[in-house]
């Protein structure tokens, strides 16, 4: 069974490249049928908070990125570390460092002196600190490293990347526990990942370089390999990594501004992942689709337009149910009473057509639910006096026609132009702006035929101008 796993560490929100690669996991183990694993790495002490867990859970919820098993939290497994380490050092895999921080500067500045890559020499492995003479200081935790393998090459074929292999002897011997008993990015991943049964490690590429340290863990624990797939990076237009600066913020600020989870996974699908040529597609055909054949080995551009034209398909898709739904709360916050109008669905349906975003949708919904207040300013550039006695003649019209339908109220408005003479917007304008307080709309007829005949009369008659 294929089990994958979404493991963030909880020092932000959760931001375009982390909500990528959970989906990435998550959609590989709904496609095989199998188990997607939430784990907290909050072994940061210092970064690590609570906010940040609960904004990463909201983020996945939002997506639609539910998970079969945890949260688990690795400051909860401390204990397993341990027992992991202590395996490590009776079989002579793992030893105690006693160095301080101030002999590790002091080696690393040797090192560089003489033209080196600073590295940790090893000096607390057992035969050598035995060969120094070196005895533990009393009242130190020591940390506990790995002694990596000195000689041969760690190899491993990546499922997006391919082939990848680096020397052990770029490799040193790194720290597995912190004197604290708190282990290493590199060790807790490692512990959780064989504990969980992880088959396939999904990750960003910013992992590629701790993966060959992960591996030769994993065989000093004799443990069968996972699969390995590390994702593209994602640029900003800038061909920078992507950051704040891009605008590339949490995703729920895309709620926040009005975006659909489903065009949201749309979108971080496509980026570093393709379907031939298939944009725009839910989250139902992604995890159809989904393989990791697919996924690009060169960096993804992330770009705002695309996800607001995404964004855009993806709502005029949306049922005007749906749509309404969406966005009774948003309409509620801006003081619309939606008992004062016509069923938000109606005009859900005028406006979905042109709407990038729920904030649009709404903001354009609420002129259904809202006095206009027509600005002096408005009047004067769009209502000229000579139009007043022809509205006024319109609302007339408007209360004697038999019924009220966008046929019968386009009829009637085409009857005055040809009357007078006029041109659609001379009319369509001063109406618009007397009505709603806007000179643009939708479809004219049908936003009045929705409003309903007795205010739009009265806002006729009772917001003319005065000069
Ligand atoms: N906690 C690591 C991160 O957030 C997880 C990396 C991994 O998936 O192994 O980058």
């Amino acid at each position: 069974m294929i089990r994958t796993r979404f493991a963030p560490s909880p020092t932000g929100f959760l931001h375009i490249g982390g909500a990528r690669t959970a989906l990435y996991s998550w959609a590989y183990a709904r496609r095989h049928g199998g188990k997607f694993i939430l784990r907290i790495e909050d072994t940061d002490r210092e970064r690590s908070t609570d906010a940040s867990v609960t904004a990463i859970i909201d983020g996945m919820k939002w997506l639609g990125l539910d998970w079969d098993e945890g949260p688990f939290y690795q400051m909860d497994r401390l204990p397993r570390y341990r027992e992991v380490a202590d395996r490590l050092i009776a079989e002579g895999k793992a030893y105690a460092c006693y160095c301080s921080k101030e002999e590790l500067d002091r080696m690393r500045e040797e090192q560089r002196a003489h033209g080196a890559k600073p590295r940790y020499d090893g000096r607390w492995r057992p035969e050598r600190a035995a060969s120094l003479g070196l005895v533990p200081p009393a009242g130190i935790e020591p940390v506990i490293r790995f002694r990596n393998p000195d000689d041969g090459d760690v190899i491993f074929d990546d499922m997006v990347k391919g082939p990848i292999s680096i020397s052990n002897a770029e490799l040193d011997d790194f720290v597995l526990l912190r004197g604290d008993g708190v282990p290493t990015y590199n060790f807790g991943v490692v512990v959780d990942d064989l504990d969980m049964g992880i088959t396939h490690i999904i990750r960003g590429d910013d992992h590629v370089n701790n993966t060959p340290r992960q591996i030769n863990v994993m065989h000093a624990l004799n443990a069968e390999l996972p699969k390995f797939a590390h994702a593209p990076m994602i640029l900003g237009a800038d061909g920078e990594r992507l950051s704040k600066r891009h605008g590339a913020v949490s995703v729920m600020q895309y709620e926040e501004d009005g975006f659909l989870p489903r065009a949201m996974v749309n979108y971080l699908a496509r980026l570093g992942w393709s379907h031939g040529d298939d944009e725009n597609f839910s989250p139902e055909q992604f995890v159809q689709w989904f393989d990791l054949k697919h996924v690009s080995r060169s960096p993804a551009q992330f770009n705002p337009e695309k996800l607001r034209w995404l964004n855009h398909q993806h709502v005029r898709e949306q049922s005007d149910e749906e749509l309404a739904d969406a966005i009774v709360p948003r309409m509620k916050f801006l003081g619309a009473d939606l008992s004062s109008g016509p069923p938000l669905r109606g005009v859900v349906a005028l406006f979905k057509d042109r709407a990038e975003t729920l904030v649009s949708l709404s903001n354009d919904c609420l002129m259904f639910y809202s006095e206009p207040r027509p600005t002096q300013e408005l009047f004067d550039q769009h209502v000229p006096a000579p139009i007043k006695p022809v509205l006024a003649g319109l609302a007339n019209d408007f209360e004697a026609i038999p019924d009220w339908t966008p046929v019968s109220i386009g009829a009637q408005i085409r009857a005055v132009l040809d009357a007078r003479q006029l041109k659609m917007p001379k009319l369509a304008i001063p109406v618009r702006v007397c009505v709603l307080g806007r000179t643009n709309t939708p479809d004219l007829a049908s936003v009045l035929s929705l409003l309903g005949r007795r205010v739009v009369v009265e806002r006729l008659r009772q917001n003319l101008p005065t000069s």
